[in-house]
């Protein structure tokens, strides 16, 4: 006789999962067709449809230190075949999206990014930070002459608020999250027998971590599937203009602090004419992103949570200010250039600020889930 399974639903979860765009779970009855179309699904152990059982049980600790979870990359084919219409692309997706808040520290800002009563209260904090620092240090006015940003927020008090942002901020609350991920997904592998040993073996783990990169930058997941397809090319835009635009931030720090070059910069300077075109990259991939996920796909596929569009709306607000502040600067109109400059540094703030908690951090949860499942023996490396 099989052993008897106590199931203690946590209805709070399954009412969560639905507000964070999972509302469509209760539809699914179980055919798993789902799991038949997925491209990406493993043989051994398939998802999506283990993951809907677990979802509409509400059993929270199935799912969000789940790996399998962060194998998907929502490309939506199983929504598109779903004969219920229960979208198990879009559900798996609010569990990405509820795992990051699980294991976020500070929990209660993991709790109010991805909440959308509290857009306005992320967007009030850098800006009465920017307010007070500038009045406290007799810079709140727009200043008078040639237009030049460091005269209206000198470079020492952004680098007095970013600076501990990248170094402090980012690294401690991220890797707590990350490491209080990683010791649930170990510890499900484990209790499912999935893992090779108990211990999590470090330098094994790195070794899949490696070999895992290259798949993460050629997107070759996201290429397999069929009914999103379309995001791949968005996807590649964004991670790799995001890229440049960090490259370029470091170079321009070297220049000012170690090379002593304060700027600005001239338009013909090659690493301005580098951080330009990856600017435009980014505006190109945010606006692909946008039109694909708002094309009608039918009534199987969503359109996307909140969770999602707060960062594409987040990502474009960043580009759209950083370009007109330059493209105002160069026109000579100090009263929207220096406003148009405070706005990119809030939107600038707030993706730094909550990027761990936010829908970016899915680059590194799922970089992590990949590098476990391999580490894991489900692909080993090479
Ligand atoms: S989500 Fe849809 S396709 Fe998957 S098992 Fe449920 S009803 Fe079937
Ligand atoms: S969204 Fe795509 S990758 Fe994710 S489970 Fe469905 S078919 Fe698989």
């Amino acid at each position: 006789m099989a052993n008897s399974y106590w199931v203690e639903p946590d209805v709070k979860f399954v009412r969560q999962l639905k507000t964070m765009g999972g509302d469509t779970l209760k539809k699914c009855y179980q055919c798993a067709t789902c799991s038949v179309v997925c491209p990406i699904s493993p043989e051994e152990r398939p998802f999506p449809r283990k993951e809907m059982i677990a979802a509409q049980w509400g059993l929270k600790d199935k799912l969000v230190g789940n790996m399998d979870v962060w194998l998907c990359h929502q490309c939506n084919d199983c929504s598109t075949y779903c004969p219920r219409g229960a979208k198990p692309g879009d559900i798996l997706n609010a569990v990405r999206g509820m795992t990051i808040t699980e294991y976020a520290w500070p929990g209660w800002l993991g709790k109010i990014v991805p909440d959308a009563r509290f857009w306005w209260l992320l967007l009030a904090i850098p800006i009465a930070i920017f307010l007070v620092l500038l009045g406290a240090t007799g810079y709140l006015k727009i200043p008078e002459g040639e237009i030049e940003f460091a005269k209206f927020f000198p470079t020492l008090l952004v680098d007095l608020v970013f600076v501990p942002l990248a170094t402090l901020w980012i690294p401690l609350t991220f890797g707590i999250g990350i490491s209080r991920f990683m010791k649930a997904i170990h510890n499900n592998a484990v209790a499912e027998g999935k893992a090779k040993r108990n211990d999590l073996n470090i330098p094994d783990f790195l070794k899949s971590l490696v070999c895992t990169i290259p798949t993460i930058l050629s997107h070759s997941k996201f290429s397999q599937c069929t009914a999103n397809k379309d995001r791949y090319l968005a996807h590649l835009l964004v991670l790799f203009s995001f890229a440049g635009l960090f490259v370029v931030t470091n170079i321009f720090f070297v220049a000012l602090y170690i090379l002593q070059l304060p700027g600005p910069y001239s338009q013909a300077n090659p690493v301005k004419i580098f951080a330009n075109l990856n600017a435009i990259a980014l505006l190109v991939g945010v606006i692909l992103m946008i039109s694909n996920r708002l094309k009608d796909r039918g009534p199987n596929v969503g359109k996307g949570s909140y969770f999602d569009w707060s960062l594409i709306l987040l990502v474009l607000g960043l580009v759209a200010t950083g370009g007109l502040s330059e493209l105002t600067r160069l026109a000579h109109l100090p009263s929207i250039a220096y406003p148009m400059y405070f706005a990119h540094l809030v939107f600038v703030f707030c993706l730094f600020a909550y990027l761990p908690f936010s829908k970016l951090a899915h680059l590194v949860y799922r970089t992590l889930a990949m590098a476990y499942s391999r580490y894991a023996l489900r692909e080993p490396c090479e």
